[in-house]
């Protein structure tokens, strides 16, 4: 199996989870190395023979000390939307397709809101700078009609991912450890979240399983708020989280754009993914957490 971006945080999970059920995986990567092929090489004839291709890669959008300026949007594009249309094209000229083709992105593809509920037939995509990228990305992904019959294509639309060594909780762990966490904006926000052990094995749920095509929401079925999120993770971590962050900070903080990632969420509900037959090891928060944390 080719991963794009299988070096980041939820790539090594996935890593992890496929070679412990016995397959060989490799990783496309900016750097080389054992294990990795390069983007160039990936432009080549070597997709010819691989059974299954994921694209994880993208810039952090969650790293708060970079700054949302029209270069770093640049690169953000590149590295997804630029990426995606790399590994599409060398399916596109395999002699041998690979047989299953995965993408992740994101639920930023849905708008905020506090009353509505998204599955993966609701429309979205043409909103704001982030749902815009979501679309566009999983644009670039899109095979032709007649190449579904060579490659099953999948796209799954991810939460925040927690895990224990990398993303969201990595960069909130150490203010709610020394007792200065709280809710961001008025807290009540939704969270869609997902375990990265959920997420990964969610994408070998979608190897395995023939039938499976389309989009799957990435996401757990319950249905947080940010300030459920807040309270759970500071009771597995034995601290208080009293110090709310205000929506006006994080607005001058962050910019507009970056806040609303903050101070605004969506309902998600993984329809198609649960009609599909996964089954998720962490369902609710305090499972979750109790692992992460623990
Ligand atoms: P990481 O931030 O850990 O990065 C994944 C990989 O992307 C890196 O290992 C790196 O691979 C590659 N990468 C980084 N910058 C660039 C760049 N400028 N150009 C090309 N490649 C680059 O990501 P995650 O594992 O957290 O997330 C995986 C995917 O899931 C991403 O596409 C992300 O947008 C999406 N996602 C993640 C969420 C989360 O909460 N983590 C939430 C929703 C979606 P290398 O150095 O080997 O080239």
């Amino acid at each position: 199996l080719l991963l794009g971006g299988g070096t980041g945080f939820v790539g090594r999970a996935l890593s992890r989870l496929l070679q412990n059920k016995g397959h060989e995986v490799s990783h496309i990567s900016r750097q080389p190395g054992a294990g990795r092929i390069t983007w160039s090489r990936s432009e080549g004839s070597g997709v010819a023979v691989l059974i299954t291709l994921l694209s994880l890669s993208g810039i952090s959008l969650a790293c708060f000390l970079s700054r949302w300026n029209e270069d770093f949007k640049k690169e953000v594009a590149c590295s997804r939307i630029g990426t995606t249309t790399a590994l599409a094209q060398a399916i596109l000229g395999a002699e041998k397709p690979p047989r299953v083709w995965v993408l992740i992105t994101g639920v930023g593809y849905y708008q905020p809101s506090r009353t509505a509920e998204y599955t993966e037939d609701s429309p979205g995509g043409d909103f704001d700078y982030l749902s815009r990228l979501v679309k566009q990305w999983e644009a670039a992904a899109k095979l032709p009609e007649e190449r579904g019959a060579h490659t099953r294509q999948v796209v799954i639309r991810s939460g925040v991912v927690l895990g224990k060594d990398g993303g969201a909780i990595q960069q909130m762990i150490w203010p709610f450890w020394l007792g200065a966490g709280g809710p961001i904006g008025s807290g009540q926000q939704f969270f869609p979240w997902i375990h990265v052990d959920d997420l990964a094995g969610m994408i070998v749920h979608v190897l395995e399983t023939e039938g499976v095509n389309g989009v799957l929401n990435g996401v757990a079925p319950s249905a947080d708020t940010n300030a459920a999120f807040t309270q759970a993770f500071a009771t597995a971590l034995w601290r208080p989280a009293f110090l709310p962050l205000p929506g006006f900070v994080v607005n001058a903080v962050f910019g507009p754009e970056r806040g609303t990632m903050l101070l605004e969420g969506q309902r998600v509900i993984p329809k198609r993914t649960l009609e599909s037959g996964f089954v998720y090891s962490y369902p609710d928060l305090s499972s979750a957490l109790k692992n992460i944390v623990g």
